[in-house]
Formats: C-alpha cells, sequence, structure tokens
C-alpha cells in the first residue's frame, strides 16, 4: 500500500514532534526519513570519532557564495538534529514576536504572537521533559505554570561562577534542559550527567531528542509507518498545480513514488528550501510555493561564537552546561539595542581544538587548553536579508548563499562575556588569563530558521499563519523555515512548540 492521509518528511523537532501529535489521529501515517536509525555504541561519546573524525557527518558538500566546498554542520538520522543538540529548550522572549531594531537593521514583527504560543511552549517543555526554574531570568516571557520537572543543579564550580555573576548584580539563571535526569534518584535516572552531551547522540537514550520522545512510541501504532534511508527527491502534483499528489523517494538505489492526502515537509530550514525548489515543473518554474520568490530566502542562524576562558586551575566539572544570562538580551548599560545571549557550552576536549588549531600545534597544547577551560556560547541576532539564501545549481547541488550581518551586536555581546570571565571565569581571581575566541563559520548550520517564512501576505511569505504554503492546498511546513526572524534564543523548543500547535490544526480539520 503506498496512499496514505498524511506524509511526514522528516524526523527531527519538527517531523518528530508532529508525528507524536497526528499518531492520535488514527489516520493512515507515512514517515519518511532519509537518514537510517543511529547506531548505538561507545563512539557515540567519543570527541575523535565525533569532532575529529566527522563520524556522524553528513555524506555531502555544500557551496558558499564562493563557490566554495563546505561539509555541513548537520546530522541525517532518524530524529534529526536533536539527536545531537545541546538540549537547550528556551522560549523566545515576548519582545521576539514584535518588530525590533537592532545595530544592523529591523527585525521583523511575526505574524502570531508570545499569547498564540505561550500553551504550546508548555506543551512542548513537558513533552520533552524540559527541567527549569521560572523566576530567575527577567527576560522570560509569561507563564504562570512551574516546569514540569526540576532544574538541573550547577556542579561545585559552576556555582561558583553562579555566585559571582550574582555578587555583581548579574541575574544568571539555570538554562532549560531537555535531558531525562533525576538528580534524586540517580539509580534510576536515565541521565547520568556525562561530559559528552552537547554535539554528542546520547548512549543511554537519555537526552530528550524527537526519536526517543516521538517516535519510539509513536513507531508502535498500526497506522504510522516509518521509512529510513530514504530521501525525499520531488513533490510532484496534479495538473492544476495547486495540490501535491505523490511523493518522489530514493530508496535501495531505486525511485519509489508514495501518494497522501496531506503532505508534512519538515527537512530542515535549509533542506525543505532545496527540496521545494527541487520541486520545479512546468506549472512552476522557479519552484514550487514559489509565486512570491521568498523560497530559500531570509536564511538565518544567528550569530553564534565559542569563547573559551583558560586559566591555570583544571576544569573539574563533568556536565557544565546549566548556566545562561540574558542580561544582555534587549539591550546593555551602555546600549539601547539588542546585544544577544550567553550560555554555558558542553565540555571542551582537545579532539574539538584539534580541527581548527594550526597542524603544528602539539598534542599535549591542545590537552592543556581543553582541560583548563570553560567554554562559553555566545548567540546574537541574525537578521532576515533576502540575499541570504538558498539556491539548487544546475548540478543539483545545496548553494548556501550567507555574509554574516548585525555584527556590531555580537562584537559587544563577545565584549561584554570578557569582562565576565574577569571576574567569573577563574577559579581563584587569576589575572593571566587568555581567551580564546572563534566566529563559526558558515558550515556551522546548527541554528538553521527562515527560508520559507510565515505570514498573511503571499507576496511576501511562503507560509500562511498555520504553516500551510500559501500556493498549495494541502502541503505545511513545520521545521524552522517558518521563523521570520531568528531571535536569539536556540530555536528548538520554538519549533517543537509549533509543530504541536500546526499538529493540532490539521488535525481538527
Ligand atoms: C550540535 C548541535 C547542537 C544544537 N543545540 C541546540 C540546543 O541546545 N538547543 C536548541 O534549541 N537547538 C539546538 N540545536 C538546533 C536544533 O537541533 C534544531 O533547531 C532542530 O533540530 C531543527 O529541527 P528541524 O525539524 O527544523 O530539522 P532537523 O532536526 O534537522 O530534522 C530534519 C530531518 O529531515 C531529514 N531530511 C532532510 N532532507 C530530507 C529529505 N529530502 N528526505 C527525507 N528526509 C530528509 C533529516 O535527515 C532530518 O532527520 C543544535 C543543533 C546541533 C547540530
Ligand atoms: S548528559 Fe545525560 S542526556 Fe546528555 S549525553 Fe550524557 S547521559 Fe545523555
Amino acid at each position: 500500500m503506498n496512499g496514505f492521509d498524511y506524509i511526514i518528511i522528516g524526523t527531527g523537532a519538527g517531523g518528530g514532534t508532529i508525528a507524536s501529535k497526528l499518531a492520535e489521529t488514527n489516520k493512515r501515517i507515512l514517515i519518511v526519513e532519509r537518514g537510517p536509525f543511529l547506531q548505538r555504541g561507545i563512539e557515540n561519546w567519543q570527541p575523535k570519532e565525533v569532532f575529529y573524525k566527522g563520524k556522524y557527518a553528513p555524506p555531502e558538500k555544500w557551496l558558499d557564495k564562493n563557490k566554495k566546498e563546505f561539509v555541513p554542520g548537520t546530522h541525517y538520522f532518524v530524529g534529526g538534529n536533536t539527536k545531537f543538540y545541546g538540549a537547550a529548550l528556551l522560549r523566545l522572549r515576548e519582545g521576539d514576536f514584535n518588530e525590533i531594531k537592532h545595530y544592523g537593521g529591523l527585525s521583523p514583527a511575526w505574524p502570531l504572537k508570545y499569547n498564540d504560543f505561550q500553551p504550546y511552549y508548555n506543551e512542548a517543555e513537558t513533552l520533552y521533559e524540559v527541567h527549569g526554574k521560572r523566576g530567575e531570568d527577567p527576560t522570560e516571557p509569561p507563564e504562570t505554570a512551574p516546569y514540569a520537572f526540576p532544574e538541573v543543579s550547577h556542579e561545585p564550580q559552576m556555582q561558583e561562577i553562579y555566585d559571582k555573576l550574582i555578587k555583581q548584580n548579574h541575574k544568571p539563571f539555570h538554562l532549560p534542559l531537555g535531558i531525562r535526569l533525576k538528580e534524586k534518584d540517580m539509580l534510576n535516572s536515565l541521565c547520568v550527567r556525562c561530559e559528552t552531551c552537547d554535539g554528542y547522540p546520547c548512549l543511554v537514550k537519555a537526552k530528550s531528542d524527537a526519536q526517543h520522545i516521538c517516535l519510539d512510541k509513536v513507531l508502535k501504532n498500526e497506522n504510522v509507518t516509518l521509512i529510513t534511508e530514504a530521501r525525499v527527491s520531488k513533490l510532484v502534483t496534479d495538473e492544476s498545480g495547486t495540490k501535491v499528489t505523490s511523493i518522489l523517494v530514493e530508496r535501495n538505489g531505486k525511485e519509489e513514488t508514495y501518494h497522501g492526502k496531506t503532505v508534512i515537509v519538515s527537512c530542515g530550514a535549509i533542506n525543505s528550501a532545496a527540496l521545494f525548489l527541487r520541486s520545479k515543473s512546468e506549472k512552476h518554474p522557479n519552484g514550487l510555493a514559489n509565486s512570491s520568490d521568498q523560497v530559500g530566502r531570509n536564511y538565518m542562524c544567528h550569530q553564534n561564537s565559542v569563547v573559551l576562558g583558560i586559566h591555570k586551575y583544571k576544569n573539574e566539572m563533568k556536565f557544565q552546561k546549566t548556566l545562561g544570562l540574558n542580561d544582555f538580551y534587549h539591550k546593555a548599560d551602555d546600549s539601547e539595542l539588542p546585544l544577544g545571549h550567553i550560555q554555558m557550552l558542553g565540555k571542551v576536549e582537545a579532539d574539538m581544538l584539534k580541527g581548527d588549531a594550526p597542524f603544528f600545534t602539539p598534542n599535549f597544547v591542545l590537552q592543556y587548553l581543553a582541560s583548563h577551560s570553560i567554554g562559553w556560547w555566545l548567540t546574537s541576532e541574525d537578521l532576515p536579508l533576502p540575499e541570504n539564501r538558498v539556491v539548487v545549481d544546475e548540478n543539483d547541488r545545496i548553494n548556501l548563499l550567507y555574509s554574516v550581518n548585525n555584527s556590531e551586536a555580537h562584537k559587544r555581546l563577545v565584549k561584554k562575556l570578557k569582562k565576565i570571565l574577569n571576574f567569573t571565569g577563574h577559579r581563584f581571581h587569576l589575572t593571566n588569563s587568555a581567551y580564546l575566541k572563534n566566529r563559526l563559520p558558515v558550515a556551522a548550520v546548527a541554528h538553521q530558521v527562515g527560508t520559507m517564512r510565515f505570514g498573511t501576505d503571499p507576496k511576501t511569505s511562503v507560509l500562511d499563519t498555520n504553516c500551510k504554503v500559501h500556493d498549495l492546498e494541502n502541503v505545511y511546513v513545520v521545521d524552522g523555515s517558518f521563523f521570520p526572524s531568528s531571535g536569539a534564543v536556540n530555536p528548538g523548543l520554538t519549533i517543537i512548540a509549533n509543530a504541536l500547535r500546526i499538529g493540532d490544526h490539521i488535525a481538527s480539520k
């Protein structure tokens, strides 16, 4: 049988989550995922395998605006990028839904507001077992319900940093995390607070990823079928060109066709745009869903930097990604405009630094750097520019045309962290500390959003406010593509909440 009520393409934060919602309808559902199940094994937690050898890197290269090849920092597995994410699951701030002035220009208003997402944020946090504490972060959007799971505690060295930040009148908060940890009952806790979480798959099924939270349950339903290592190459419309009736799938070296009444695309912002551009036909010569010429445009991925605070005392922490700081999110003492968000990075290992270090750097230097550093992850808003876009070239390859913007905000944010490191990053108030700063390159597509933004005007947006394609009767997009602006917090929770929202909408039809 190859006829279904719903076809869902992609199993990440968007696809996996909407599958869990729609499975309750008892309709016939086909889920199509280009990657395999990720095999469990000790290499899941080996920095050398994951970061240096690139064991889980995708088997393809994309091109940048100078036609230079790069391996994109994305992953094709059941569960998508949530298999690897740091599981920091934050809501956008209430103000992120309005127009905001930035150093680099305007961040546009969303067609829906925080209140439209608020109940789904709650549902998303409970579903993905987010551990957090309300009331610590003054920029937190309104919510009366507490987190269903308690915050993840700081290890002693992080607690010291937290206390020092408080002393300096900062407002650090416990980072909301989707990990399945029972700190009061570690004997029965899935999560063991290891040092290989952010960027690694979880060996013990304790990360709240889309596979373990959604698909493992959904696949027990008789109405749900998953096919893996099945890459969707094209969406095919009927003669009118207004309805997708089938999808073409490359599997086992052959092309297969599946039919569905409703098609839900969730390949990640870059691959979804590429799929619609590849689905061009006589009726849609510029690509499907593209009457507005907006498909692929307004790609955003955040301005991100990794900063290492290095000092002469060893970093004894294991799971250190427990602290966040939004004191510069909307403005700062010396800035009326937003700078961005700061959170801890997972533990830094020598094999992570190898790829970026000059080839002559001796191993012991990398070992020293890694074991004596604390990693910080800085995010500033990336603005939606039409020229920052995904294009599929004549050889069917993805070109990611991207130029950095809003740099002033990010520069100022880095400066703020440097100041903070002077009084908190060094266990015994060292003065001879060094900072290793690394601005992430175009290949860092982890926070990809935009490319098919939602809106009320079909001339300037691709999706309507229910994330249905304006140009098509029966096609929805539920990954990060719909974001009209990026905000400056990690995108995962908003993608999950939106997928739950769209799931309700589709199920109610
Ligand atoms: C290392 C890392 C750390 C991160 N940390 C965080 C974090 O701490 N917090 C946070 O909020 N976010 C984090 N993110 C980002 C987060 O993982 C993504 O925002 C989220 O997974 C995006 O969800 P999505 O549904 O848009 O796409 P994805 O999760 O990327 O899912 C897309 C799926 O579609 C499949 N696919 C693609 N093309 C096709 C095709 N043609 N046919 C069939 N299937 C296809 C892919 O294989 C994949 O499974 C991180 C990402 C990375 C890589
Ligand atoms: S910290 Fe917990 S959730 Fe993360 S990889 Fe380790 S065991 Fe898994």
